[in-house]
């Protein structure tokens, strides 16, 4: 029986730059179509953080130079990224697609993900994005409202909230290409962050992470499979360390645990392995895996990765 399955593509997925991501999204859609010829309905989600990065960098020191070009909202960037990632994987699909006798059609969803304007992360936002500035600009910008932090010593950058999701605006539309054997590109960089405000929906200057976004569609879709593709092929206790220990399966109390003992990296693994058991949580037999992009098809069959079940 084919299983419903949202695949969340990490940073390897996709590459750095736009020549390196359209060597990348070939591997992609190679792992993504072998889940198709298994039988299963996939629907693919994204990461973005050097796509927006970048786009927000140059909008920046456009508004800079040139005083007719405003500013774009972040908001806006994200969703540009998801435009352009989107193109690249849809069309690297079709032809995977084609190339093996498949007419599946491929979508990108410009998908909006809603985030509370109470959430706690406006008030300590966390994560930094675009442009480094020096100290002098810094402090002026800061001057002007702006949250700017130092970055590992490479100078100072802006840093934005990355506020928890609670609902994606397009989910129906997703599932219901999910239920025809369509693939739709969703959530792309955890979806263009939204509040909303009566029947208006208000772009916020945030980042939502792609983990998080990607466990809330698969539960609102009634997917039955997470699969988080990433850098790993499995998760590890003691990660790095001498009596580093690697897992093929763990229950929601092992990763509490796990979580509560600091084994995960807050700005890589932690998110994973919460949005993992996040999904898992939400009933049934819903299986979520976390595995290395090239090995998402053995993951599947139960041969490698990590499973986080009930
Ligand atoms: P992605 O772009 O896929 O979101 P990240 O770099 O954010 O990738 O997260 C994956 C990385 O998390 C791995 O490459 C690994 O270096 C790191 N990591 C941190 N803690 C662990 C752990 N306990 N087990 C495995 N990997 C870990
Ligand atoms: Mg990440």
């Amino acid at each position: 029986m084919g299983k419903k399955i949202v695949i969340a593509l990490g940073g390897n997925a996709l590459g750095n730059n736009l020549k390196e991501q359209m060597e990348a999204v070939k591997v992609t859609a190679s792992a993504i179509v072998d889940m198709v010829a298994e039988g299963h309905q996939v629907v693919v989600a994204h990461g973005n953080g050097p796509q927006v990065g970048m786009l927000k960098i140059a909008m920046d020191e456009a508004s800079k130079s040139e005083a007719k070009t405003e500013a774009m909202p972040l908001s806006v960037c994200v969703a540009m990224s998801q435009a352009y990632i989107g193109n690249d994987l849809q069309n690297a699909l079709r032809t995977e697609l084609l190339n093996r006798g498949f007419n599946t059609p491929v979508a990108t969803i410009v998908t909006q993900t809603v985030v509370s304007k109470d959430d706690p992360a406006f008030q300590n936002p966390t994560k930094p994005i675009g442009s480094f500035y020096s100290k002098q600009e810094a402090e002026q910008m800061a001057a002007k409202g702006e949250n700017m932090v130092e970055d590992s010593g490479r100078g100072w950058r802006k840093v934005v909230a990355s506020p928890k999701p609670i609902d994606i605006i397009e989910k129906e539309v997703v599932k219901t290409m999910m239920e025809a054997g369509q693939i739709a590109i969703s959530v792309g960089g955890g979806g263009i962050p939204v509040i909303a405000e009566g029947s208006s929906l208000i772009g916020a200057p945030a980042v939502v992470d792609k983990d998080f976004a990607s466990a809330l569609l698969a539960k609102e879709i009634g997917a039955d499979t997470l699969i988080i593709l990433t850098a790993v092929e499995k998760v590890a206790i003691n990660f790095g360390k001498p009596n580093e220990e690697w897992l093929d399966e763990i229950t929601i109390a092992d990763a509490q645990k796990y979580i509560e003992e600091g084994h995960f990296a807050p700005g890589s693994m932690l998110p994973k392995v919460m949005a993992a058991m996040g999904f898992v949580s939400t009933g049934g037999d819903k299986v979520a895996l976390i595995t290395l992009l090239g090995k998402a098809k053995e993951g599947i069959s139960g041969k490698t990765g990590t499973r986080i079940v009930k």
